[in-house]
This record gives structure tokens, C-alpha cells and sequence, in this order.
């Protein structure tokens, strides 16, 4: 059924911006796609929960699509697939270009830490016959939702003798999970005066791992001991190797879809694995770009960035360098000349909690995938604001290959705001600007995003790398 377009709308169109939901714009078939990249997406989700084992994943993931290890001085070509690890956590993959790397890279950034509880290094005790383990929070979180909620144990233990345990309790179907423990409602009419902010504190996220006693009558702390048997079995540790582990409590709940309509996805750590998926999975099938395609997979954003295996380190900077010198060039001229997609979430405009947004410049849910010129808190602090130049390209590059896409800022100018690793590339003289899927009930333990988005991500991103 066909109708004429009145002449005052056919000027809209051409002259006003189409703010149409992406799901109203998109084909039946760009929808199935969306859809069919989601369940994968999902895989991911489960399967990589901590930055260790994102890595590990990704690792896997480009070694099976022809990707070697980097090595310095090695002899590349355009269409060579290289990567590096740095310290289990961090990771770096490139795809070298038809043109020489003088004339800049294609960076696509994205970071595979979440917001979490770390164990402490003295973890263990017994408590009036239940045994715990003391938590220290990573990243922003409201801690009062990280109780009762199950959660699983990830990471690694270095015992004495130098040799290295892998954890993982409470992603099996069979296996126990864990639990911060709150007050009961009748009980509470004290906490509940407390603000907010220490409505639970961070001296009481403390997990519940054990209430059952070794069967002695001699000894004191007999659950604790009994627990340290368990463990020691499964693992061979002692308490003392605590001291040297890195162990990671995160919600234990699948990815799974929302809604009748199926249209979202619920999971634990979208920010920010959901942009580094679509980035990894952009940069897996570029074949043969026209400049050379580098993904950044980093830890530590969700702290601030700092730290070796974090985008403030220079670990960045020393890989360009080296890929430099594998074409007889310099990394600054390298970077110099290079453009950055920063890959992170925004904040989606929540209508249950629409004062903090201004409307007019907020992401929603399916318009797509999310360009934010500059971030930063109230007068743009700690911004690095990519300049219209950059921007004008980027907004080309997605039109031109009909990403559905949308801006948005963080909350209203003076409501808060946040930081992203934009910055700290754009720092290395590199033109560089965040893009990124909208996110509902960010870094809590259960975050939501739209499938339409995160396929629209991909596609942002393997323009962008392809070029
Ligand atoms: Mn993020
Ligand atoms: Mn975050």
C-alpha cells in the first residue's frame, strides 16, 4: 500500500534527523541476523565471564581463524594475522593492510573486565560455625545489589612452588555456587536508615562458602578446616596460597533473552564484553583490509585504567612500535596518522528513571548502535572530545554501510558522567572517539542490552577494521 508523501514530509526526512526505532528501520532479514548473532554472543558471555578467560577464548578464537603469535622483527605481509597476550589479560590481535602502516591503523579498543567482588588476600574465616570469604569490589558498583544473588568463583592460585591452579566453582549445571548474605526485612529498620550508598557495606560483602564442621572434637574453626580439606584435595592449596591468587566472584546466572518478545539480552558483564565481542568477532573475519586492523581487548577500565595490563600502560605504545619496526618505520609515526573506535557501552535511557538523562541527547535501546563524540563529567573532565573532522568521517563510514546508529551522553551535564579508554589513545596522538552499545542497569550483576544493537555494533566495527 503505497501513499504519496506530502511535501512537508518528504523536507522532514531530508532535513531533520530520523530518530525511527532501529527495529521499525531494519529488514525482516537484518533482524533475523540480529537474532542469529545474539545466540553466539550469548556462548560468549557464559564461556568468558572474567578477563582471563576472555582472553583464553579469544586466544582459541583467532588461533582456529589462522592467527599467530606475534613475534618482534617477524616478516609480515598484508593479509597476515598476528597476536599478542599481555600477562593472561590483556590482548592484542592485528590483520595487516594492503597499505603501509605509515598511512595509520584501524584500532578498535574495547576492555574484558567487569565490575565485581575480588576475594582478599586473607580470605578465609569461620564464623560462628559458617565459613566466609572476605571481598574487596572492583569497579562501581551499588553493593547492595551484589547480595543474594548466586555467584561463581573464577581465577587462579600460585602455590609455593611457583605452579599455577585454575578456579572455576558455579558455571556447571552440577556445581555449588556462592552467596553474600543480607537482612531479613523484619530485622531491618536499622540498616534500612543507612544511606544508600551504605545500605550494604563493603565490609559486609562477605561471601558465604561453608557451614559444615570437620568432625573433630579437639580443634577450634572446624568448618574453616573443613573447607581448607575440601579445597586442598581438589586443588592441593593451603590457606597461605591465597596469598597469592587472583580470585573472582561474579554472578552465576546464564545469558539468557528478555521479554516475550525475545528482543534483548539479560547476562552478567555486558559492560564491556559486549563490545569487545563485536569487536573480536569484526577483527576474526577481516580478511584482507586496506589498513592494517588492530583490536585491543585490555583489563582494568572499570578501575581506572592503571596498571601493566590497563591502556594507561605502554603496552599499547610498545606494540605499535614493534609492528613498526616490522616495516622498517617508527610506532609514533605509526600512531600518528592511525583512528581509534573506542568500543564501550552507554548508559540507555531507563523510563523508569528518566531524570537523569536529557532526552534530546541520550542513547535508547534499538536505535542502534551509539557514538559519543566526548565523554567526561560535568565541565567535560577527563575528556578527550574527537574533533568533528573525525567525527564527520565515522558518521560517513556508518551511514555508508547502513549501520543503524545513534549518539548519546552519559546522563544529563551535570549528573555525573564516566570515563572510557578514549583517552588514553587519543593521548598517543591517535583520532579517537567511543562507540558503543546501550546499556540498561549498567554494572549491576544483571545488565541488559538490545539485540539490534549489538549486531549494529558488529557492524560499526567491521566497516571500521575492513576499511
Ligand atoms: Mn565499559
Ligand atoms: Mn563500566
Amino acid at each position: 500500500m503505497s501513499k504519496e508523501k506530502s511535501e512537508a514530509k518528504l523536507l522532514q526526512e531530508k532535513l531533520c534527523v530520523n530518530k525511527k526505532n532501529g527495529l521499525l528501520r531494519a529488514s525482516d532479514e537484518v533482524i533475523n541476523d540480529c537474532n542469529a548473532y545474539c545466540e553466539d554472543y550469548k556462548s560468549f558471555l557464559d564461556a568468558a565471564k572474567t578477563e582471563r578467560e576472555a582472553v583464553e577464548y579469544t586466544v582459541a578464537a583467532a588461533e582456529k581463524k589462522g592467527f599467530v603469535p606475534f613475534k618482534q622483527g617477524m616478516e609480515l605481509k598484508s593479509g597476515d594475522k598476528v597476536y599478542t597476550v599481555n600477562r593472561e589479560k590483556a590482548v592484542i590481535l592485528a590483520v595487516i593492510g594492503e597499505k603501509p602502516v605509515e598511512e595509520g591503523v584501524h584500532i578498535a579498543a574495547a576492555h574484558i573486565d567487569s565490575p565485581r567482588l575480588d576475594l582478599k588476600q586473607n580470605p578465609l574465616y569461620e564464623d560462628n560455625d559458617t565459613a566466609f570469604f572476605k571481598t574487596h569490589y572492583y569497579g562501581g558498583i551499588k553493593k547492595y545489589q551484589w547480595t543474594t544473588v548466586p555467584l561463581s568463583l573464577h581465577g587462579v592460585v600460585v602455590k609455593a612452588d611457583g605452579s599455577k591452579v585454575k578456579i572455576c566453582v558455579g558455571e556447571d549445571e552440577n556445581d555449588p555456587v556462592f552467596c553474600v548474605t543480607d537482612l531479613l526485612p523484619h530485622l531491618a529498620s536499622d540498616q534500612m536508615k543507612r544511606s544508600s550508598s551504605e545500605l550494604i557495606k563493603g565490609e559486609e560483602l562477605n561471601i558465604l562458602i561453608g557451614s559444615r564442621p570437620y568432625r573433630d572434637d579437639e580443634i577450634s574453626d572446624k568448618v574453616k578446616l573443613n573447607i581448607m580439606a575440601i579445597l586442598n584435595e581438589k586443588y592441593g592449596i593451603t590457606e597461605e596460597d591465597f596469598l597469592s591468587a587472583e580470585l573472582e566472584a561474579v554472578p552465576a546466572f546464564k545469558a539468557k533473552d528478555i521479554g516475550f518478545d525475545r528482543s534483548m539480552v539479560g547476562s552478567y558483564g555486558h559492560d564491556d564484553r559486549v563490545c569487545a565481542y563485536t569487536a573480536l568477532s569484526a577483527v576474526l573475519e577481516c580478511e584482507k583490509p586496506a589498513k592494517t586492523a588492530v583490536v585491543i581487548l585490555t583489563d582494568k577500565e572499570e578501575t581506572g585504567s592503571d596498571g601493566n595490563t590497563g591502556l594507561r600502560s605502554a603496552y599499547l605504545k610498545y606494540f605499535i612500535a614493534d609492528l613498526a619496526e616490522c616495516f622498517g618505520t617508527e610506532g609514533r609515526k605509526v600512531l600518528s596518522k592511525s583512528e581509534c573506535l573506542s568500543a564501550d557501552v552507554n548508559a540507555a535511557f531507563d523510563p523508569t528513571f528518566p531524570d537523569v538523562c536529557e532526552r534530546r541527547n541520550t542513547a535508547y535501546i534499538n536505535k542502534g548502535v551509539c557514538v559519543t563524540k566526548y565523554t567526561g563529567a560535568r565541565g567535560k573532565s577527563g575528556t578527550s572530545d574527537a574533533s568533528a573532522e573525525f567525527m564527520g568521517r565515522v558518521r560517513a563510514l556508518l551511514d555508508k554501510n547502513e549501520v543503524i546508529w545513534q549518539t548519546g551522553e552519559l546522563g544529563k551535564v551535570d549528573a555525573g558522567g564516566g570515563g572510557t579508554v578514549a583517552a588514553y589513545i587519543a593521548n598517543l596522538d591517535v583520532d579517537t572517539i567511543d562507540v558503543g552499545v546501550p546499556v540498561l542497569s549498567m554494572h549491576a550483576p544483571y545488565e541488559i542490552v538490545a539485540k539490534l544493537d549489538v549486531y549494529m555494533a558488529y557492524k560499526a566495527f567491521a566497516a571500521f577494521l575492513s576499511e
